[in-house]
C-alpha cells in the first residue's frame, strides 16, 4: 500500500485567486455588459525585447546543426551565463563572488520551493505578514508550519507583521527563529528596506545564526539610491544569506523561465550533530540529483538580457510598468487615500478607505467602477484593509481605471 505525504492534506486550498474569480464571474452574470478592468495581474504583459528574440534565433540555429548541437548541459547553468551574471549584477556593484556559488534555475518559485530539502524540518521559520504563499505553503508541505489556525496564522511560523503602524519595516522576531524569509522590494506591498533596515537583520542573523533567504525578483524595479539591489551590498551577508533572483519581471521571462540562486560557500547550518556545514555544497547535491538544468537556447537568452544593450532595452520595459505605478499612486494620493509601494516594485498597496475590510473594498470596485484588485487579506492576516493593484496591465487600461477611480462618486 502507498501512503502520501499527509502535509498535502494540511495545506490551505489557493482560495485567493479562485475566490476573485468566482466574484468577477457572478457580477458578469448580472451585469453582462460592464467593461471590467484587471488591475490585479501578477504576470508581465509585454513581449520579449529584440536583442533577447536574436538570441534564441541564433541559439535555435546552433541547435540545428550537428556541429553546434548541445546535449545536456552543466546542471548549475553554462558558464556564459554564470560570467554574465557575475559581471553585470555584482561585480559592477563591488560585490565579489566565485562561479560556483551561482546556480542557474527554471525560475525563482522552483528555487524558494526547493531550497527547503537542504534543511532540517525542525528548524523554526519566520516568514513577513503579508507574504508571497509560496513560502508559507512549501513549509506546509515540509512540515515545518504546524497546523493552521482560527486566525489564519500556522502554529509553528514566527510572523513578522508589515503594515502602517511600522512603515512596512518588520520587526525583529521576539522568539527563536532559525531561518527568516525577506522579499524585497516586497510582493504584495510594493514596500522596501533601505541598506540601514536591511543591516538590522544581516546583523541579527550574524549575531544569532540565523539563515536569510532573500528573494530578490523584484530587484530591477528599484529606483532610491538607498535601497540595496542585492543583500550581499550589506557586510556579512555572505555568511548568512542566499539570494534568489529571476529575469521574469525584470526581463519578461515569465514564459521562457529563468532564475538563478546565490549561495555563497560560507553560508552554513548545522548538522545532527552539531558540525558546521557549507550549503553551497549541500545545494550542489541537491541541483545535480534532482534538476538537469535549464535549456541552452533560454540561458543565450538570459545572457543577452544581461547585456548592455539586453539592460538598455528591458530597463525601457521596467519604466514603462513603473509610469503606471506612479499614476497609480498619484490618483489614490489624490483621494487622501494611505498609499505604499509602487516607487521601486511594480505594486501598489493601499488601505481601503473609512476602515472598509478588503473583500468589502473589493466588491465595491468591481461592481460601482468594474475595476478589479487583489484584496490584501489574501496575502495574510495582517493585509486585512489593504488591497493590491499592480502596474502589469497596458497603459490605455490603468488610465481608464484610474479614470474611474478618480471620479467614482461614493
Ligand atoms: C514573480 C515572483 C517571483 C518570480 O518567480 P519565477 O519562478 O522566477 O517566475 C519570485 N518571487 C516573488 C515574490 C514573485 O512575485
Amino acid at each position: 500500500m502507498a501512503y502520501i505525504n499527509d502535509t498535502y492534506l494540511d495545506l490551505q486550498g489557493s482560495y485567493l485567486f479562485a475566490e476573485v474569480q468566482r466574484r468577477v464571474s457572478a457580477f458578469k452574470t448580472q451585469c453582462p455588459e460592464a467593461s471590467l478592468i484587471r488591475m490585479g495581474i501578477g504576470d508581465v504583459t509585454k513581449p520579449l525585447v529584440p536583442v533577447v528574440i536574436e538570441a534564441m534565433h541564433r541559439a535555435v540555429d546552433e541547435m540545428a546543426d550537428s556541429n553546434t548541437f548541445r546535449g545536456y548541459g552543466p546542471e548549475q547553468g553554462y558558464d556564459f551565463l554564470v560570467q554574465q551574471i557575475l559581471r553585470s549584477e555584482y561585480q559592477s556593484k563591488g560585490i565579489s563572488l566565485e562561479p560556483s556559488e551561482i546556480f542557474v534555475s527554471d525560475g525563482c518559485k522552483s528555487d524558494m520551493g526547493n531550497i527547503g530539502d537542504i534543511l532540517s524540518d525542525k528548524n523554526i521559520v519566520a516568514v513577513t505578514d503579508p507574504v508571497y504563499p509560496v513560502y508559507v505553503d512549501t513549509n506546509v508541505m515540509a512540515g515545518r508550519a504546524g497546523s493552521i489556525q482560527a486566525n489564519g496564522f500556522w502554529s509553528k511560523l514566527v510572523y513578522l507583521p508589515c503594515n502602517a503602524e511600522n512603515g512596512f519595516v518588520p520587526e525583529l522576531p521576539k522568539e527563536h527563529v532559525d531561518v527568516m524569509y525577506l522579499c524585497f522590494p516586497n510582493n504584495p506591498t510594493g514596500t522596501t528596506l533601505t541598506r540601514g533596515q536591511l543591516k538590522v537583520f544581516v546583523d541579527y542573523a550574524l549575531k544569532n545564526n540565523v539563515l536569510i533567504l532573500f528573494d530578490a525578483a523584484y530587484e530591477a524595479f528599484i529606483s532610491e539610491s538607498d535601497v540595496p539591489r542585492s543583500i550581499y551590498e550589506i557586510e556579512g551577508a555572505q555568511e548568512c544569506a542566499i539570494e534568489f533572483r529571476s529575469f521574469s519581471k525584470s526581463a519578461g521571462f515569465t514564459g521562457i523561465r529563468c532564475g538563478y540562486t546565490v549561495v555563497p560557500k560560507k553560508v552554513c547550518a548545522y548538522s545532527r550533530s552539531g558540525k558546521k556545514e557549507p550549503l553551497q555544497a549541500l545545494w550542489n547535491r541537491r541541483q545535480t540529483t534532482k534538476f538537469n538544468g535549464v535549456s541552452y537556447v533560454t540561458q543565450r537568452a538570459a545572457e543577452a538580457a544581461l547585456s548592455d544593450e539586453g539592460k538598455r532595452q528591458t530597463s525601457e520595459q521596467v519604466a514603462y510598468y513603473m509610469e503606471h505605478a506612479k499614476l497609480i499612486r498619484s490618483t489614490l494620493e489624490g483621494l487622501g487615500w494611505q498609499v505604499f509601494g509602487g516607487v521601486n516594485a511594480p505594486y501598489v498597496w493601499f488601505k481601503a478607505p473609512e476602515g472598509l475590510r478588503s473583500w468589502d473594498f473589493f466588491d465595491r470596485m468591481l461592481r460601482e467602477i468594474h475595476v478589479i484588485a487583489t484584496p490584501g487579506v489574501g496575502f495574510g492576516p495582517s493585509g486585512e484593509g489593504y488591497l493590491r493593484l499592480t502596474a502589469f496591465a497596458d497603459t490605455k487600461s490603468t488610465q481608464e481605471a484610474m479614470a474611474r477611480v478618480a471620479q467614482w462618486k461614493r
